[in-house]
C-alpha cells in the first residue's frame, strides 16, 4: 500500500496529506476513500472521525484508534482536562465517525470563546523540515489553542488560507509560503511576542508531558481559591471579589491580549468576571482551557 511513516510531532491530517501527495491521487475522495473508507470521511485537519477505518486500511500500522486519537489529533490538547474514561470515550467516538459529537462536547466544555482549531504552520520549520525530511508537515504542538507563536522559532504562526468547501473537505495540501495567511499577530510588540512565545512553550509543556498531567477541577478549584485568599481577595464570609479578581487578571494577561482566544474574551470585564465565576465554582467543568493554562501555573 505504500504508507508513510509519522514524522516528528505530525499530525494525522499532515501524514494523510502527505499521503494523499504521495499517492498522486488527483482528488481528495481516492484518499479519503482509501483511508477512511468514504468519500466524505476523514477531512478535518484537528478532529477527523472514521480511525476504526483507518486503523483496519493500514492494518494498524499508524497505531490503534486510542494512540492515533489521543496523540495525533487535537484530543491530546484536551487530555490533561479530561478524566482517562472521558478521554477513552471520546477517542472511541472518532474511532467510530462520532467526531461531531467529541466537537460538541468540548465545545460545551469551554462554554464562552467558540473553540476553533486553526490550521497553522511556521516558515523557518517549513524550510527545515523541506531540508531534513524532503517533506514540509503540519506539526501537532503548533495546532494547539492558545498557540500562536513557534515554540522552537519563536517566530508568529501563520494559519492555511485553505478553505473547507460545503462537505468539510479541505484541499489537502504540505504547508507553504503561498498557501499561507499574513501572521495574525503580526502586530505584536516584543514584550507581546515574547510573552506569547512563553505562553507556546508551557501550553506544550504542560499538554505533552508523560506521565501525563491531569488538570483535576478540584485541585485546580482549591489552589486558585488559596491563591486568592493569599492575595486578600476572599472576605471574611468566603466570597470572592470577582470584579477585583476580573481587573487583576486583565493586568495579568495584558501581554497576551494580541492571542485570538483571548481576544474574544478579554474585550468585555463583564466576560471575564463571568469565566473566572466559572472557574471558581465548586464544580469546576466548564473553565476555558486557555484560561486553565495561564492561572494553572
Ligand atoms: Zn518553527
Amino acid at each position: 500500500m505504500g504508507l508513510l511513516h509519522w514524522l516528528p510531532g505530525e499530525t494525522l491530517h499532515s501524514l494523510v496529506t502527505r499521503q494523499h501527495a504521495f499517492w498522486g491521487h488527483r482528488r481528495a475522495e481516492q484518499t479519503a476513500r482509501a483511508l477512511f473508507g468514504h468519500d466524505r470521511r476523514g477531512y478535518q485537519h484537528d478532529l477527523p472521525g472514521n480511525l476504526d477505518e483507518l486503523v483496519a486500511s493500514t492494518g494498524g500500522q499508524l497505531g490503534d484508534v486510542l494512540s492515533v486519537s489521543l496523540d495525533r489529533t487535537l484530543l491530546r490538547f484536551y487530555r490533561p482536562f479530561l478524566s482517562e474514561s472521558r478521554e477513552r470515550a471520546y477517542a472511541g467516538a472518532l474511532g467510530g465517525g462520532s467526531e461531531a459529537r467529541v466537537r460538541r462536547r468540548l465545545i460545551a466544555a469551554s462554554a464562552g470563546p467558540k473553540v476553533f482549531h486553526p490550521l497553522k504552520a511556521c516558515l523557518p520549520c517549513i524550510q527545515e523540515d523541506r531540508k531534513l525530511f524532503g517533506w514540509t508537515y503540519w506539526h501537532m504542538d503548533h495546532q494547539y489553542p492558545g498557540v500562536w507563536v513557534c515554540p522552537r522559532h519563536a517566530v508568529p504562526l501563520q494559519k492555511s488560507s485553505s478553505r473547507a468547501n460545503r462537505y468539510d473537505r479541505v484541499q489537502w495540501h504540505c504547508p507553504e509560503a503561498r498557501n499561507l495567511l499574513p501572521p495574525a499577530i503580526a502586530s505584536a510588540n516584543a514584550a507581546e511576542l515574547d510573552s506569547c512565545t512563553r505562553f507556546a512553550r508551557l501550553v506544550g509543556e504542560i499538554v505533552d508531558k508523560r506521565p501525563i498531567v491531569r488538570i483535576e477541577s478540584g485541585a485546580l478549584h482549591a489552589s486558585f481559591l488559596l491563591a486568592l485568599e493569599r492575595g486578600g481577595l476572599v472576605a471574611n464570609d468566603g466570597r470572592v471579589a470577582i470584579d477585583l479578581v476580573a481587573s487583576q487578571f486583565l493586568c495579568h494577561v495584558r501581554s497576551l491580549r494580541c492571542l485570538p482566544e483571548l481576544q474574544v474574551l478579554l474585550n468585555k470585564e463583564e466576560r471575564v468576571s463571568e469565566q473566572l465565576s466559572k472557574m471558581l465554582a465548586p464544580t469546576l467543568g466548564e473553565c476555558h482551557p486557555i484560561l486553565c493554562f495561564e492561572i494553572a501555573p
